[in-house]
């Protein structure tokens, strides 16, 4: 008996712009195995789409995986024994294995031009034939191929699917699995880059991969990868196929519909790493007790296949969001106050006295917001500069009329008197001006008081919020809402 090698997974992302979140919640099934049954967790940048390739990419995902704790052991930014991790630079090691294939009698050069391909399809279609590359190549050296028209210069080639073909595999979290039977796929292509299906077998074999852990539509294509094990000889690795994650309304999350799908947007939105993470975790896997909050440890320290879903998990942001107030509440004052000084600084150069003011307030506003983005707006009125302070939420507005006029003027005369500037004694002269001086309901009576000053009509706690901005510049904004 051979004793079971360690397992190598990988998680395999195209650099087609913006990571999409599926590449993060495949890392995270990849790692909670690898992380369970210590083996190796694989990052292999798959670039052979250069129609589809940006440049800023392949940094994107490293960034976002590593903002995620979801680190790798080998990749091509790090390197190691498998080098190198990207597939635009192991074009010489496919293409043996093409020329195999082809003396082999697996695959076949195929000269059809773009336009012969596209007129084909269309017959196929108007004989309401199922549509598939009908093999005018097959056989045919390159002259006698261009005396029938339609031809190019640049041929590809393509896997020669037998009738007899295995549609069915195994895999670990769905059994015994079966796809519909497979066109003759290119697997060179004319700028002589491997299309994906040749790339993923070799190299999957090449890097010692064991279990290749993806979404599941890539169901279709694993019988042609199953193929290609066979021709080659290579030891085929177990196949776990994700269910796919699902926006509200059941649709696959596309980067183009939902900005969610953009891996960025959740550092933009000030979520933390940790609430992600255990979001995706609880997308895909229910937990042995059933435990909704749960972090990587405890995650894939109970790993098993059999307990990840099999129906499209529905991506439901009210449950982040929940969440993410969760890990919010759960930080030390001190680390939030930290995190949300990095999150203003991604979007606007925070100098010592805004953040100094940022952590002061953090307090105020830790056990109400859900994301870093939320409680940064609460907090901007204090680290805006005054000349750009202004009240132009309509809402906010509203509370600032001709009506609320002798509000603010009471509140300003109530206030310039005082001797000191805390909270307890704003609040006091405020009470007194307002609710008992002129009869009005505290919600009346503080609301354009905090419009004036705050710009906004949601803000933390009132007269902490004016402690902290001083007795300056409250007197300023609040003449200036008299004006
Ligand atoms: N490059 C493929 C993707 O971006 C990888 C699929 C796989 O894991 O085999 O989805």
């Amino acid at each position: 008996m051979t004793a079971a090698r360690p397992p190598r997974l990988r998680v395999a992302p195209s650099p087609t712009g913006d990571p999409h979140v599926g590449t993060a919640y495949m890392s995270l099934f990849n790692l909670g195995f690898v992380r369970r049954h210590g083996g190796s967790f694989v990052l292999r940048i798959e670039d052979t789409d250069r129609a589809r390739f940006q440049a800023d990419s392949e940094q994107q995902i490293y960034d976002t995986l590593r903002w995620l704790g979801l680190t790798w052991d080998e990749g091509p930014d790090i390197g190691g024994p498998y080098e190198p991790y990207r597939q635009s630079e192991r074009l010489d090691t496919y293409q043996p294995f093409v020329e195999r294939l082809i003396a082999d009698g697996h695959a076949y050069h195929c000269w059809c031009s773009t336009e012969r391909l596209a007129e084909m399809r269309d017959k196929q279609r108007m004989k309401k034939l199922p549509t598939g590359y009908d093999r005018l190549c097959l056989g045919k050296t390159e002259e006698e191929r261009r005396a029938l028209g339609g031809a190019t210069d640049t041929p590809v080639v393509r896997m020669l699917i037998p009738d007899d073909a295995p549609l069915t595999f195994l895999d670990v979290i769905r059994g015994e699995v079966s796809a519909p039977r497979p066109d003759d796929q290119v697997i060179l292509k004319a700028d002589g880059f491997p299309t994906y299906h040749l790339a993923v077998v070799v190299d999957d074999h090449l890097m010692g991969i064991t279990h290749v852990v993806r979404g599941e539509e890539w169901i279709s294509s694993t019988p042609k990868h199953v193929l290609l094990y066979q021709w080659l000889g290579f030891e085929a690795p177990q196949f776990a196929h994700m269910p796919l994650l699902r926006n509200t309304d059941k649709s696959k999350i596309s980067k183009r519909k939902n900005p969610a799908a953009r891996l960025t947007w959740f550092v933009e939105q000030g979520y933390l790493p940790e609430a992600l993470i255990n979001f995706l975790a609880l997308l895909g896997y229910g937990q042995p007790g059933e435990e909704e909050i749960f972090g990587f440890e405890q995650f894939s320290a109970s790993f098993d296949w059999s307990r990840v879903n099999t129906v499209g998990p529905v991506f439901d942001l009210k449950k982040l969001d929940w969440l993410n107030g969760h890990y919010i509440r759960a930080l030390s004052t001190e680390e939030l106050a930290e995190r949300l000084v990095a999150f203003a600084q991604l979007s606007q150069p925070i100098d010592d006295d805004a953040a100094a003011a940022l952590r002061a307030a953090t307090p105020l506003v830790q056990e109400r917001m859900e994301t870093l983005a939320l409680g940064l707006q609460m907090l901007q009125f204090l680290i805006i500069d005054d000349a750009d302070f202004a009240v132009d939420e309509i809402a906010a507005v509203k509370q600032l009329g001709d009506e609320q006029q002798p509000v603010v003027a009471a509140a300003l005369a109530a206030v310039e008197q005082l001797a000191t500037w805390d909270s307890a004694a704003i609040e006091a002269a405020l009470r007194t001006a307002l609710v008992d001086g002129l009869g009005l309901k505290p919600r009346n009576a503080f609301g354009p008081v905090r419009v004036a000053v705050t710009g906004s009509t949601i803000s933390p706690p009132l007269f902490e919020s004016l402690e902290l901005l001083g007795r300056e510049r409250t007197l300023v904004r609040l003449r200036a809402a008299l004006t």
